[in-house]
């Protein structure tokens, strides 16, 4: 059995989810030790609590130590099966990232599968809908399953409420991915979402965007959401031939809205600064899905601790090199291939 250390490198969840999808992949059990460490609350929290279970529903797995605010959790998978799935976190933790955990074992099962997931589906620090949706689901693609994403209803935080169903048509093997260049830009769009709170809100950080980003009027939209409890979300998406990066910010009690339509404009700038096409969330995202596909590559900005992380985790199940070679401007290429390529 293996033993994860859920402390090393930046001791996040992500150390936690990414042993259960690869435990899932590959038959392989582990023990994992130190769960979230480095978090102010360590341990197992309800969305990773619901990803344990969504695993272990979906592996057949043995699992003990999977209570809440458990810091040390042993699971064996059985046999992976398809179906229909039904999870819910009980809370606003984020359905985005059970689906993390199970997704790469459903994206090569034997037969289609569709899962409701209840919880939070706009969530800070956690891919919002419209980041799977429009940015990660059109590369996973790409890569030969198919994928179809529909949100039911919006949850945000601390309400929750949110639904999301994924529909997953699997393939045999992931295709390799190459992206390395963003292409020419194709659209953009800024939808500021709202539940139960004034419109004023939405016109404020849309105005940002249009000072900031030059963004003309009829690229924003105001959404609102039907969802049990108030939220804001001002997504930023910009469609190039390539890809498509998303960037989200989050309203917030005290928070003014024009600093809401900054925080994302500054990130959206950031992106576009380096000029690789993948953005730092969508580089988290990409790592596990191209590990399994054994090679290809793709260009991203400086690796995040988070991307390292994970990357040592991934290596602890596959036998795969995961190298991060520093391009010139700030650039990283991010290539996967046989071990011994490993940089
Ligand atoms: P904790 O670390 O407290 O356990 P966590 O389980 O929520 O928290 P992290 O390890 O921080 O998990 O991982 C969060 C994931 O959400 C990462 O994959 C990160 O790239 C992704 N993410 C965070 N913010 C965004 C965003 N705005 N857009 C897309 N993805 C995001």
């Amino acid at each position: 059995m293996l033993t994860i250390d859920g402390s090393q490198g930046e001791g996040g969840g992500q150390i936690l989810r990414t042993s259960l999808a690869l435990a899932l992949v590959t038959g392989q059990p582990f023990r994992i030790e130190r769960i979230r460490a480095g978090r102010k609350k360590p341990g197992l929290l309800r969305q990773h609590r619901t990803a344990v279970l969504a695993a272990q529903e979906i592996g057949a797995a043995r699992v003990s130590g999977a209570e809440l605010g458990s810091l040390e959790l042993e699971f064996q998978p059985g046999r992976v099966r398809s179906g229909e799935f039904h999870f819910a976190i009980g809370s606003a933790g984020s359905v985005t990232l059970v689906l993390q955990t199970v997704l790469p074992a459903l994206l090569q099962a034997d037969g289609p599968s569709v899962l409701v997931l209840e919880g939070g589906t706009h969530n800070p620090f956690a891919p919002p809908f419209e980041f799977l949706a429009q940015s990660f689901a059109p590369l996973l693609e790409r890569m030969g399953p198919r994928l179809e994403l529909t949100l039911e209803r919006h949850g945000f935080h601390p309400a929750g409420g949110g639904r999301m169903r994924v529909a997953i048509t699997p393939c045999a093997r992931l295709a390799p991915l190459e992206l390395r260049e963003r292409g020419a830009p194709v659209s953009r769009r800024a939808t500021a979402i709202l539940a139960h709170l004034d419109a004023g809100i939405a016109r404020r950080e849309l105005e940002v965007v249009q000072d900031k980003l030059g963004w003309r009027a009829e690229e924003c939209t105001i959404e609102s959401a039907a969802s049990p409890g108030p939220g804001n979300a001002l997504v930023l998406a910009q469609t190039f031939e390539h890809v498509c990066e998303v960037v989200t910010s989050f309203g917030q009690r005290g928070v003014p809205a024009p600093e809401v339509g900054r925080r994302a404009v500054h990130e959206l700038r950031r992106y576009l600064a380096h000029g690789a096409p993948v953005g730092e969330h969508l580089a988290d995202q990409l790592l596990l899905p191209m590990a399994l596909a054994g090679s290809g590559a793709f260009v991203t900005g400086e690796p995040s601790a988070h991307a390292r992380t994970n990357r040592d985790v991934i290596r602890v199940f596959l036998d795969v090199g995961l190298e991060l070679e520093p391009l010139e401007g700030g650039r990283t290429l991010v290539r996967a291939g046989p071990p011994r390529a490993q940089g």
